[in-house]
């Protein structure tokens, strides 16, 4: 039995056919990536078996991108006609206060997504068009909506809630809503399995570090803290976005720079973090370029590095002990200095890398702390896709 999750943007479609019973480390039975919806160059990418084709043509929406897609899954036997679905997962960014729970998608829960743009103008109404749309093309088959918000919604409120004007805050939906819970979670409850430990008396530190990046608290399996907030532009420093910053910055660059509020919205979101200081912000050319003793590049590193262990030490006092910190996504999977860094000279605390341990690649959660370090130190593959298609499982009882 297959679940296809769906990741929805504005001008992409990403999709997976899993099955909910794998392991995080398997591949999917196919996936693909639905691009440049809109523009006159766009294409779609099947990778089947491991196997990849790409078919270019103009695809005018997401009805004509998904409907393709399907078509290219069906001609190689894996589509929704071949196949038996027993959902359509759907990743949603903001589940605002209302989802702490992935639900089954009808008209009142798609109304009530979309009452959440507000909070999400760039992400919701592109989750939407990949809910309307493949709840047209498959409507015989449960629709489950999954979102990025739902494991911090029961955060304690000394986290979630800001010192800012409680009349404004309750008016305005503002507070911290956090985002990446899905592989938050996912990859806090990998740690107590990896360590043989009980998931309830497990207090850990997840980094999620991708071009996005976040980290979370995690206590008894739940979420204590995060670092992302009412939008996922807070927190750490990340490849296209600030991190936390000096709010008074904003008001200083209308007044001052006399920038319009979508001016400084990209500024922020698109032209900071490590792209801003250095110029890239993927980072494997970050590492070219440190490598070559660029200043920019080893500035953006440090920066970036002090704000994750600024993050890391508010966590350990906040979780009062900590038993595992993990990195995952794209850099904390890959990038072994980042790793070694974020944690360097930390003995005194008991958190202490094996440097052979944590030089070792591979796609398994893995140990890479030494064996006498109080706090375990893992790398944990997230596989937000298998989360959804798994609580999809457990939702629709396939
Ligand atoms: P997102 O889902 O946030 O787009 P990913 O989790 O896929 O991101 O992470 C993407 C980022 O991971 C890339 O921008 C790149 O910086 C980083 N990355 C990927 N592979 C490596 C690698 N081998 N070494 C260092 N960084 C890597």
């Amino acid at each position: 039995m297959y679940c296809l999750v769906i990741n929805s943007g504005s001008s992409s479609i990403k999709f997976q056919i899993v099955d909910p019973a794998s392991a995080a480390t398997d591949e999917p039975l196919a996936s693909g990536l639905v691009e440049q919806i809109g523009e006159p160059s766009g294409a779609i990418t099947v990778t089947i078996n491991g196997e990849k084709s790409r078919e270019e043509l103009e695809i005018a929406d997401h009805t004509v991108g998904l409907k393709r897609a399907f078509e290219l899954l069906d001609a190689n036997g894996v589509g929704p006609t071949q196949l038996e679905f027993f959902a359509v997962g759907h990743r949603v960014v903001h589940g605002g206060k209302l989802f702490s729970e992935p639900v089954l998608i009808d008209a009142q829960i798609e109304s009530m997504i979309e009452d959440l743009i507000p909070l999400a103008p760039l992400h919701n109404p592109a989750n939407l068009d990949g809910i309307r749309v493949a709840r047209e093309i498959l409507p015989d088959l449960p629709h489950v909506a999954v979102f990025d918000t739902a494991f911090f919604n029961h955060m304690p409120p000394a986290a979630a809630l800001y010192a800012i004007n409680n009349e404004v805050a309750s008016e305005h939906d503002i507070r911290r809503y956090g985002f990446h819970g899905t592989s938050h979670e996912f990859v806090s409850q990998q740690v107590p399995k990896v360590l043989g430990r009980d998931p309830e008396h497990t207090r850990q530190i997840t980094l999620h570090l991708g071009n996005g990046a976040s980290a979370a608290a995690v206590h008894n399996g739940r979420a204590m803290d995060t670092s992302m907030g009412l939008t996922p532009l807070a927190g750490l420093v990340m490849g296209t976005r600030t991190g936390d910053i000096d709010p008074g910055i904003i008001f200083h660059l209308a007044r001052e720079a006399k920038m319009s509020v979508d001016e400084i919205d990209t500024l922020l979101n698109k032209k900071s973090g490590v792209k801003g200081l250095a110029g890239v912000n993927d980072f494997r050319a970050l590492r070219e370029m440190i490598e070559q003793d660029n200043s920019d590049a080893w500035l953006a590193y440090n920066i970036y590095i002090h704000q994750l262990r600024r993050f890391i030490g508010a966590y350990m006092i906040i979780l009062g002990r900590v038993d595992a910190i993990s990195f995952t996504a794209g850099v904390g999977e890959n990038d072994v200095e980042v790793r070694a860094d974020a944690l360097a000279d930390l003995e005194l605390y008991g958190i202490k890398i094996d440097p052979e341990r944590n030089a070792q690649r591979s796609s398994d959660p893995r140990v890479i702390s030494t064996d006498d370090s109080t706090v375990k130190v893992l790398v944990v593959p997230t596989n937000e896709e298998l989360a959804i298609a798994q609580k999809a499982a457990v939702l629709t009882q396939a």
